[in-house]
This record gives C-alpha cells, structure tokens and sequence, in this order.
C-alpha cells in the first residue's frame, strides 16, 4: 500500500513532505519602474549580448555540455579556484536546492539568520527538511550563539544579507566556522558590490564543509539566462554536483554566461562601480529625507519605513515598484529599493517622497502586527 492511502481516507495527491510548501510569488506586479529584485538595471554586457544574438542554431538543437566545463574553467579562473571546485546551475536557486539535497537527510534541521532570502525555508522544506529562523542581534550581525546552539546540521547566511544588504562580520564569521560542526551554506549573491576584500573565497582551503553560492543574475546582467554557480573543497562541489544533475545550464546560457565571463569583466567592474556610487548617493537623499537607511554593501537599500506594504503599493500607483518587508526583526516594516543608473534611482525618491508627504506625519501604530511576508 502507498504511504499515501491510509485504509478509509482520501488519497492525497504528492509527497507528504510537501503538502504545505507554498509556491514561491513575490508579487511582482509589471510596472514602468522595477527597483524590486536587485538585478542589473544597466543592461546585458556586450559580449555576452553580441553571442546571444550571432548563437549558432547547433547549440539549440543539439544537448548543453554534460556539467559546464567550459563555463567553470572560466568560472574558476575569476574566484581564484581550480575547476574542480567550481559547480554550476539553473540559477544559485538550483544551487541551494541541489545543496539542500546533497548534504541533508530528511528531518535534518537548517537554521539561517532571520532576515535572508526568503527561498530558504521553501528549498529546506522541498528537500524535507526543517528550517528554523534565528533572529539576528539589534546590530545587525548573526546571532551566532543561537545558531551554534540551534542543533541545526545545516547553517544558511548571506553576505551581504538580501534584504539588509549588510556583510557578516569576519570576526562572527570565523567564530561561526569554528564552533559549528555541520554544513554552512554563505550565499554570496551580492558578493561583487562588497569590493575585492570581501570575498570569502580564503576561507574554504579550511573549511570542507563550507559552500560558497554566487549567481550570474545580480552583478552580470543575466537573471534571464538562469545560471549561478558554487565554490567548495573538490570533495563537496562533487556531491551538489551530483545531486544537480546533467544538463542543468541550457546551451544557450552556457554560452552567453561563458562569454561574459570571459570578455565582460572590465564592463560588469564599471557598473558595479556605478551602482555602489548610486547606492552610497540614494542613502545620503533617504537620510536627508529624515529616513535611516540600513548601511549597505550591495546594489540595493533597505530602509526602515512605516506601513510599508501600503508605501509600497502607493508608489507602484505612481508607477515606481519597490519590495516592501513587514516586520523585520528589529527594524520592523522596510522596504528594499534597488539601485540602478541614476534617472531610475531619482524616479525612486521622487515617489517615495510624494507618498510620504501625502500621507502627512508619521503615525505610529503601536496596534495589530502586520503579518510576515512569505517572502
Ligand atoms: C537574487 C538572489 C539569488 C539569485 O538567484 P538566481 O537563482 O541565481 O537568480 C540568490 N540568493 C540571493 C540571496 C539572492 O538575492
């Protein structure tokens, strides 16, 4: 008998493990302006745009390579790593859930600093697995006590933090690694924007139990084309390796992702130089507009406003989206803004302004707590 079908009941339809995972639907809405998802509002490289365009039909009706080699020599050669410890696929998102189901038996426990990208939980729980939240410290840094003493096998963080844009310090960092004997997943997704010494690359020649996630949709302008990548000892980038499986990065990714990383490098440096300028011009207008917005080491600002969800949708009216995050640990409704050339960012300001003249002096609402987002 299935383990579905008890005698008198219903059958249900799927695994039991995944009766109650949502679908993930941030509620993007098409509008004029989207600073919502932090992707490169610059554009394509232009290489990797040029091959996009001149790709031979052979690469769309013939198989991608088995794993991406090409694309993770190349890949390896910019982190300063050897290939072997270079794994590729559909988006870090295919990343972490490959992770997920390489190192984690199910009932295993995944604890992650609370807040952080909001696919965690959903992944955790598609490999049944449980994830549990730590709230991370008033100051903004992993809790790092409650989350060695959480008894979690797998630990997720991300520097810098989506949606706070704040790196983990070293110090947190190295202590977390020492003390903490399972899996520790360091979703570097922003890593680009954080300058050259932010890199936690040094850090996995001791640490074999470290995986390094990164993606190609932020600082390289290829959210669309779907490929992300991990970087670990030899022996751990082969289990996720396995667990993703074949043909993983279409042909037509492989080929443009390999161009840029090849040929765009001097174009992505020169945007990401933009955006950490336009970043650092946005945060002096929001604290100017009496605002305080979270320091931030990637392309977007998270910013500490009341009612975000209806700030949010106003702006949207005035055609202009942003992610609104209810209830944050310690900093409560905010919302993330990403940042791109700087008309778009301006476009930003202007409606975030005429929405909170409109809505008069702050009221502080000490009353109902809005409910999380789910995402
Ligand atoms: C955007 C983002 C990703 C990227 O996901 P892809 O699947 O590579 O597009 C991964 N992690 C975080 C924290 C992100 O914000």
């Amino acid at each position: 008998m299935s383990a579905n079908r008890e005698p008198g009941t219903t059958p249900r339809i799927g695994r039991a493990a995944y009766a109650d995972v949502p679908l993930y639907d941030p509620k993007r809405v098409p509008t004029p302006t989207d600073l919502s998802d932090n992707t490169n509002l610059w554009g394509i490289p232009p290489v990797a745009e040029r091959t996009l365009r001149e790709l031979p039909w052979q690469r769309v009706t013939r198989y991608p390579s088995l794993y991406a080699a090409e694309l993770k020599a190349a890949l390896a050669t910019v982190a300063g790593v050897t290939p072997d410890m270079v794994v590729t696929g559909c988006g870090s998102d295919d990343i972490l859930d490959s992770a997920m189901r390489a190192i984690g038996d199910p009932g295993m426990l995944v604890a992650y600093s609370d807040p952080t990208f909001a696919m965690v939980p959903i992944f955790s729980r598609m490999n049944a697995l449980r994830a549990v939240g730590v709230p991370e410290l008033a100051s903004g840094v992993p809790d790092v006590d409650a989350l060695v003493a959480s008894g979690a096998d797998v630990l997720y963080l991300c520097a810098p933090n989506n949606p706070t844009g704040r790196l983990v310090p070293r110090e947190a960092l190295a202590r977390l690694l020492r003390d903490f004997p399972g899996y520790v997943i360091l979703d570097e997704a922003y890593i680009e924007f954080a300058g050259p010494d932010a890199s936690h690359v040094p850090l996995l020649a001791a640490h074999e139990r470290l995986l390094l996630v990164r993606t190609m949709s932020k600082a390289w302008g290829l959210a669309g084309m779907r490929v992300g990548y991990a970087l670990a000892q030899p022996a751990l980038a082969a289990e996720v390796e396995k667990s993703r499986g074949p043909y993983k990065v279409n042909g037509l990714a492989e080929a443009v992702a390999l161009a840029a990383v090849t040929h765009d490098r001097d174009w992505v440096d020169a945007h990401v130089a933009l955006a950490v300028e336009n970043r650092r011009r946005l945060e002096t207008v929001l604290r100017e507009m009496g605002l305080s917005p979270v320091p931030s080491s990637a392309n977007f600002t998270l910013v500490p406003v009341d009612q975000c969800v209806e700030v949010g949708a106003a702006m949207r009216a005035r055609g202009v989206a942003v992610r609104p995050f209810p209830a944050l640990p310690h900093l409560g409704d905010a919302l993330r803004i990403s940042v791109g050339p700087w008309e778009v960012v301006q476009q930003a300001i202007d409606a975030l302004r005429a929405v909170l003249a409109a809505r008069g002096p702050l009221q502080r609402t000490d009353t109902m707590p809005i409910p999380r987002a789910t995402a």
